[in-house]
């Protein structure tokens, strides 16, 4: 791992407390943006722990062996339609924008996603598409974003051809592989994440800027946590240092009246008691290849096949040209069982676990102080974006 250029230093045991006023537990985007936040802006003193050995969280990017930057936890595209969002992040990073595009391997062609108006002319017949074209304009109009459940529901047969090829040849086995369950099984929501574009834009995202930072994601963050309000340890899992317990937070045995802003996984601060809450996981396998280039795109989705869900070529998500040689990344999905070295990636979002959440979070409705922030946190399934904003507006209102 890379050393990390911010002050990472151990505070004195006995009285911690009173030296910060402010405690953020996990150094991801939502850690790291209300820190920020509230060191410069309220002034407060804040102490970031962070249980991995080094900050940025799921964001987190460094150079392999070979010199090329790769985001160690999959790809990540920065992507927002949110002015204040985008002006933020900006004070710490210069980005690197471009139109995000994917491609599914189908058979022998490329075809783009999401399944757009140009997919649909390299699927069918010119004479074909030109009248599949027009229903689906005249259905839907021209521009929208139709998820494929909503489609499946169309009666009219030149739509349901469509919606039956656009869900057997992109969504039904990459929907296995990534979740265990079909299309139909899990969340319209994350489905929904991936329309049928009634358009011939072959972004894979509509937003209006879209790109990495230009030095990489990790930089951001060492310039967003370095700031004299804010100390960060990397390497301390809060569980080590703090206790909750009868509506009281205590850190390093003494009760701790700050705010606690807490942005790891909820059962797990109560020892699981009522059960694991349930995610999904992902094994990275990463590989490095001679040559300029594997596979000419950044992102190519496996949906009829392989048991990995997709490759990304990091080159051409970051634009690195100063290397030879290229390195890929292949996500393969399992279930997460908390073993040691697993990490919890995603929420699996139905009504049971939203349940099994809610139990969990009863248990902090005493706590006055503590604050629930982030993808894990919260049990949802956040871009990066959602959750700056998010903790944008918490640290605004402490
Ligand atoms: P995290 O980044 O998970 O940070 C939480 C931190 O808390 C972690 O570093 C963790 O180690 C730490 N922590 C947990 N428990 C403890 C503890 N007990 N003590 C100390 N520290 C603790 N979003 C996009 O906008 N664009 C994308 O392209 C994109 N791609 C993604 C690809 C993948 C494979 C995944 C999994 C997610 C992707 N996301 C993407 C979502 C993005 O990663 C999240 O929105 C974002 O990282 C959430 O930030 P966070 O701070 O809530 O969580
Ligand atoms: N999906 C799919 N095929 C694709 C792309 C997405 O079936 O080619 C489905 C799949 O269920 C996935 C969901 O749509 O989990 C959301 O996709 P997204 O790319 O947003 O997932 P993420 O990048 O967050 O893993």
């Amino acid at each position: 791992m890379k050393q990390v250029n911010v002050k990472t230093m151990r505070a004195v045991p006995q009285n911690g407390g009173d030296m910060y006023d402010c405690i953020v537990i996990g150094a991801g985007i939502a850690g790291a943006v209300a820190a920020r936040k509230l060191a410069e802006e309220k002034g407060k003193r804040v102490l970031v722990m962070e249980r991995r050995p080094h900050i940025g969280g799921n964001c987190y990017d460094e150079k392999d062996a070979h010199g090329i930057l790769i985001h160690n936890y999959g790809p990540h595209i920065f992507h927002t339609g949110l002015e204040e969002v985008f002006a933020y992040l900006s004070r710490f990073t210069d980005w690197y924008l471009f139109g995000h595009e994917v491609v599914a391997k189908v058979g022998d062609q490329l075809i783009p996603v999401p399944f757009n108006l140009n997919t649909l002319h390299m699927v069918y017949g010119k004479e074909k598409a030109d009248r599949l074209e027009q229903k689906l304009i005249e259905t839907y109009g021209e521009g929208s974003r139709v998820p494929i459940m909503k489609l499946r529901e169309n009666e009219d047969a030149d739509i349901r051809e469509i919606a039956q090829y656009v869900y057997e040849n992109v969504f039904l086995y990459y929907t296995m592989k990534q979740w265990g369950q079909k299309p139909e099984e899990i969340s319209p929501e994350v489905t929904g994440r991936v329309p049928v574009l009634i358009s011939y834009d072959n972004r894979y995202f509509q937003d209006k800027y879209q790109g990495v930072p230009a030095n990489g994601f990790t930089e951001m963050f060492e310039k967003m946590l370095s700031h004299p309000g804010i100390t960060v340890e990397c390497g301390t899992d809060c569980l080590s240092r703090m206790r909750f317990a009868d509506n009281e937070i205590y850190f390093d045995g003494e009760k701790f009246d700050g705010d606690v802003i807490y942005t790891g996984a909820l059962d797990e601060l109560f020892a699981c008691r009522y059960g694991r809450l349930p995610y999904r996981s992902l094994d990275f396998r990463f590989e490095h290849y001679d040559g300029a280039s594997y596979q000419g795109h950044s992102v190519v989705n496996y949906t009829v096949s392989e048991d990995f869900t997709r490759i990304t070529e990091f080159k051409f998500l970051t634009g690195q040209r100063d290397t030879d040689g290229t390195t890929i990344v292949k996500e393969y999905p399992f279930a997460y069982t908390g073993a040691e070295g697993e990490i919890p990636y995603y929420a699996i979002l139905n009504e049971e676990n939203q349940a099994l959440y809610e139990k969990y979070r009863a248990l902090t409705a005493g706590m006055e102080h503590f604050h629930l922030l982030g993808r894990l946190a919260e049990y949802r399934y956040y871009n990066i974006d959602a959750m700056v904003k998010r903790a944008m507006e918490l640290a605004d209102r402490l």
